[in-house]
């Protein structure tokens, strides 16, 4: 179980391939794949100098469609861990890029396999499913990470995975993670304040992103632009969601990156709301780069002034 001595087995498998440029000696840190940049993001604060964190999707592209491409399986084929969301987020993309990477250290079951949603509640969890149909969140809703607590038990997960796989520098993951947590629970203070006038208010969102968020912070988010995750919005069901706000007063649509923000304006304009641009992931909002806590940060206080009438 020796990282260095697999590390420098795959170089070599890797320069035969002519993958490998002017590669010195093996890497010396545990080397992390994350799926999407704000897993990314909590990876490098929990891993901190002891890992190199890269990310598979963009942080402006949608969790459950990310574009495939040949250079994802060669950073698989790197990786001394995967980390990923799970509860089928990244289930239209991931599984054909590792297998095809070849790598037994991330393979399902492996202890370099991390899933971020092991340990959480989800909700949203269907009784009966149908893909047909084209829902996309068939076992339950994977936008768990909008929920800052839920962010720190993927925190706790990832720093005794990395223990596992790395025991020589578990103190140091252990301090990262502590540190990242008073962060976090300093902020939630700071965040819980600002939203804690809205209390029971609601909001409608392009996509059932943020329905966890919602549930931690009070507010009621229970009406899409989509008529069901991943279904794209139909004039019948925006016509209905339109009545629905003026009916129960809601001032606020929430649009990330990737979504049709055409859509949300002319919805917003017909019910007399506003359009909030918030994101899922660091580096899409400015100023959010590498930093779940700085997203989280600009989401809320995008969101609060939304409410307020100053969005
Ligand atoms: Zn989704």
């Amino acid at each position: 179980m020796n990282r260095i001595r697999r590390a420098a087995a795959t170089s070599v498998a890797l320069a035969g391939l002519g993958l490998l440029g002017g590669a010195g000696p093996a890497e010396a840190k545990l080397s992390v794949v994350a799926t999407t940049p704000e897993l990314g993001a909590v990876a490098s604060a929990v891993g901190g100098d002891a890992v190199s964190v890269l990310t598979l999707a963009k942080p402006t592209e949608d969790p459950h469609f990310v574009d495939a491409r040949p250079t994802h399986i060669v950073t698989l084929n790197r990786a001394d861990a995967l980390v990923e969301g799970g509860a089928e987020l990244e289930i239209g993309w991931l599984p054909p890029l590792v297998e095809g990477a070849r790598n037994a250290r991330i393979q399902p079951g492996a202890p370099g396999r991390i899933a971020a949603s092991e340990g959480i509640q989800l909700v949203d969890i269907p009784a009966s499913f149908d893909r047909s149909r084209g829902d996309i969140h068939g076992a339950g809703n994977p936008h768990f990470m909008m929920d800052p607590r839920n962010a720190a038990i993927a925190a706790r997960h990832m720093a005794e995975a990395f223990c596992k796989l790395d025991a020589a520098q578990c103190s140091a993951y252990q301090a990262n993670l502590a540190a990242f947590d008073a962060r976090l629970e300093a902020k939630m203070k700071e965040w819980s304040a600002l939203l804690a006038p809205y209390d029971g208010v609601a909001i409608v969102t392009y996509h059932a992103t943020w329905r966890y968020f919602a549930q931690r912070f009070g507010l009621k988010s229970e009406l899409f632009l989509e008529p069901k995750p991943g279904i794209p919005p139909s004039p019948p069901h925006l016509a209905e969601v339109i009545e629905k706000m003026k009916a129960e007063g809601i001032r606020v649509i929430l649009v990330e990156p990737y979504q049709t923000l055409k859509v949300a304006e002319m919805v917003a304009g017909h019910a007399g709301a506003t359009v909030v641009r918030v994101a899922q992931f660091p580096g899409a909002l400015p100023g959010t780069a590498g930093d779940y806590v700085a997203l989280m940060d600009a989401n809320v206080k995008a969101i609060a002034a939304g409410l307020a009438g100053k969005g």
